[in-house]
């Protein structure tokens, strides 16, 4: 049975795109909801890492599973009620995500909740896999792209913002690997829906990505 499409704009694309601004921006303008899978990504990274526990160890993950308590409320994360949101963005949980979210029991846990949350009201989702395996049925996707150069120079000025003194090659080398791990792992591999558009970023500025979504998908019912 088809189901009917979903009032729902689905981001998907490659690390350091500036899908989380763009789609956080989209919704701000729409009214609408907004939700960040891949910080749910890193909670669960965040909740293993202190768990002190391995992937591979079946009972105890499963256990993890079962009591995770992740929330998002605007654009901070919770986890078991503590405001992670710095926490999750360290280069440690950036590195430990790629196996994490590889994880076929990690996914089925996470997209049952996102499924949950985006079953009600009106939202603007960011991810891998939002439009092939979540919601596939959205209304709108959208497959941002941009040039490995772009990605990285944009997560350089990113870091930068905050304080950090980044390397470029490293930046671009930590984009590499992770498009490398999304795009090839077994389940839910980072790959473009049939049914999106495609849009390459490469020479636009956010204002200019924010209005193109809003303008071909913010009018829908
Ligand atoms: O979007 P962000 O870079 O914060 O996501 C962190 C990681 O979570 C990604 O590198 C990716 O491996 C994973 N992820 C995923 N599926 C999603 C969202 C994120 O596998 N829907």
């Amino acid at each position: 049975m088809t189901q009917p499409p979903l009032p729902l704009i689905a981001i998907d694309g490659p690390s350091g795109v500036g899908k989380s601004t763009t789609a956080r921006r989209v919704a701000e303008r729409l009214g609408w909801d907004y939700l960040d899978t891949g910080a749910m990504y890193r909670a669960a990274s965040l909740a293993l890492l202190r768990s002190g526990r391995s992937l591979d160890e079946r009972g105890p993950l499963e256990t993890l599973l079962a009591g995770l308590d992740i929330a998002q409320r605007g654009t901070r994360i919770f986890l078991g009620g503590e405001d992670i949101s710095e926490a999750i963005r360290s280069q440690e949980i950036t590195t430990l995500v790629t196996p994490v979210s590889a994880d076929a029991r990690v996914r089925e846990v996470l997209v049952d909740q996102q499924r949950r949350i985006g079953a009600s009201g009106r939202w603007v989702v960011d991810g891998r896999d939002i439009g092939t395996v979540v919601f596939t049925h959205a209304c709108c996707k959208v497959f941002l792209t941009a040039s490995p150069e772009a990605r990285a120079q944009r997560r350089f000025l990113e870091l930068q913002a905050k304080g950090q003194t980044p390397d470029l090659a490293a930046v671009m080398q930590d984009l590499n690997r992770r498009d490398t791990a999304d795009s090839t792992r077994a389940v839910a591999p980072l790959r473009k829906a049939d049914d999106a558009v495609e849009l390459d970023s490469s020479a636009m500025t956010l204002p200019q990505v924010v209005d193109w979504i809003v303008a071909r998908h913010g009018a829908h019912p």
